[in-house]
């Protein structure tokens, strides 16, 4: 919640803050988040600017809650476009919070994160300097930021090889011993030899198909180094880089660690290097291991060698599986997922599951304008469960499931209470259950999550 307080309060003796202090009213809190925040909508505009300019006429500033040190300080800006500006050094507003984001610039965010149609190009031309901001050895990645173009290329190689599906439940009853094995999924290897496939279709550099330079297997880190060395010309005009995809552990920030006995770290210390979710820190990131790393090799500085230049690191499910999730909590959700997929596959034969972690936003994507007031939702359920019954593809139960972080966050479970009805409007699904794997009780957290699962499944195979 936004709290008001007269501007000239400002420095005195705490008692006098108290004294002028208010809590914005719930209304006008909501107003102001939904015609000024990061996903303005036009209907909401004007109500908007109506209070911004009540409050910049009894001279009052707010103060934002969204950080748990510093406080954000907004101050009204009167005019035909009233607005918020953050006060002259105040402190920034925590990159999730509604006033986070001009709406014009959460639209290149959105962007960022919708599903790529054609190449990718990651090259730069010789002319230019490399892009390579130096000295910046971890940088922040996180689902509220934009996605970076080596993000987007690993996520669009998941994509298109089909690593964000999984079938479930992962054990089923075997009909003759009737004791539960795992159901044979996708080797490493084998999933390996679909990103390299997916590949194929996809430039980075103009005429050159990313999988001609993208290895899988950090053994061939020198032999990949080589052959660009030896392959310069044919990139022409433009920088020559290599690609580099493995399962990694963590990254140091001068080496990132592949999964695997005897595997040598892949050295980084030149290069920018993000991981998925974290705070830029030069310490041990391991938080969210195991991660799928992807590193883009280029030349060094004095033109003499190859090095990692960029990379990227996405937590996923396991070190044996490709499938991406965003944090440890929904890998929790995964396996109360998978369990209830395993519950309803019991009690009722027929139906298969099929669990999707969406990569790309569904919401449409609106052009570049850094001076939009309004901005669309951006849309990516954490998951989404497919159900069909056997030898009926066509209309198949739907179920999206969001795994809350962030558990004691007002401000967070406020935003998604508005942003959920939006969501099954958006991507047309009718049911979305929440998982809140971070609360006190996680048993019982636990059996609702499955419970609800079970019983819209069995209903939904039973109508059939
Ligand atoms: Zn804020």
């Amino acid at each position: 919640m936004l709290k008001s307080f007269r501007k000239n309060a400002q420095n005195r003796s705490s008692h006098t803050v108290a004294l002028s202090e208010e809590a914005l009213s719930e209304d006008d809190d909501l107003t102001l988040r939904l015609g000024l925040g990061r996903f303005a909508k036009p209907e909401h505009l004007e109500a908007a600017r109506a209070t911004v300019i009540g409050l910049a006429d009894r001279e009052r500033w707010l103060q934002c809650d969204c950080s748990k040190e510093q406080q954000p300080i907004m101050v009204p800006v009167r005019g035909e476009r009233a607005t918020f500006r953050l006060k002259e050094g105040s402190a920034d507003h925590d990159v999730e919070c509604d006033f986070a984001r001009p709406p014009g610039y959460q639209r290149s965010i959105n962007r960022s994160l919708s599903r790529v149609e054609g190449n990718i190009n990651l090259g730069s031309r010789r002319a230019r300097p490399p892009s390579r901001p130096r000295g910046i050895r971890q940088r922040h990645s996180h689902s509220a930021e934009k996605r970076s173009t080596l993000a987007r290329l690993l996520m669009t190689l998941i994509d298109r090889a089909a690593l964000n599906r999984l079938e479930l439940p992962r054990r089923v009853r075997d009909q003759e011993s009737q004791k539960f094995v795992w159901r044979r999924s996708l080797s490493l290897s084998d999933q390996l030899a679909a990103i390299r496939s997916a590949a194929n279709g996809i430039e980075v550099s103009p005429g050159i198909q990313a999988s001609r330079f993208l290895k899988t297997d950090t053994a061939y880190f020198n032999d990949l180094k080589d052959s660009l060395l030896q392959s310069r010309d044919e990139f022409g005009d433009y920088i020559p880089f290599g690609l580099m995809l493995f399962i990694a552990s963590h990254t140091d920030g001068n080496e990132i660690f592949p999964v695997g006995d005897g595997r040598c770290p892949i050295p980084c210390g030149n290069a920018s290097v993000r991981v998925f979710g974290e705070e830029p820190r030069t310490v041990e990131q391991t938080a969210r291991s195991p991660y799928i790393a992807l590193c883009l090799i280029s030349e060094n500085a004095s033109g003499d060698g190859m090095e990692v230049i960029r990379a990227y690191l996405h937590p996923c499910l396991h070190k044996g599986s490709l499938f991406p999730v965003d944090s440890n909590a929904e890998r929790s959700t995964f396996k109360v997922i998978d369990k209830a997929c395993e519950w309803v596959a019991g009690k009722q034969q027929g139906l298969s599951f099929d669990l999707e972690k969406p990569l790309f936003s569904l919401a449409p994507v609106e052009d570049d304008n850094d001076n939009a007031e309004t901005c669309t939702f951006c849309c990516i359920p954490d998951f989404i469960l497919h159900c069909t019954r056997d030898q009926q593809q066509e209309n198949p139960l739907e179920i999206i499931i969001e795994t809350m972080g962030f558990e004691n966050d007002q401000n967070y479970s406020a935003r998604k209470e508005r942003t959920h009805p939006e969501m099954k409007m958006r991507t047309g699904i009718q049911h979305l259950l929440l998982h809140r794997p971070l609360g006190q009780n996680l048993e019982q957290e636990n059996s609702s999550l499955l419970r609800r699962i079970g019983r819209i499944a069995l209903k939904w195979g039973e109508d059939g």
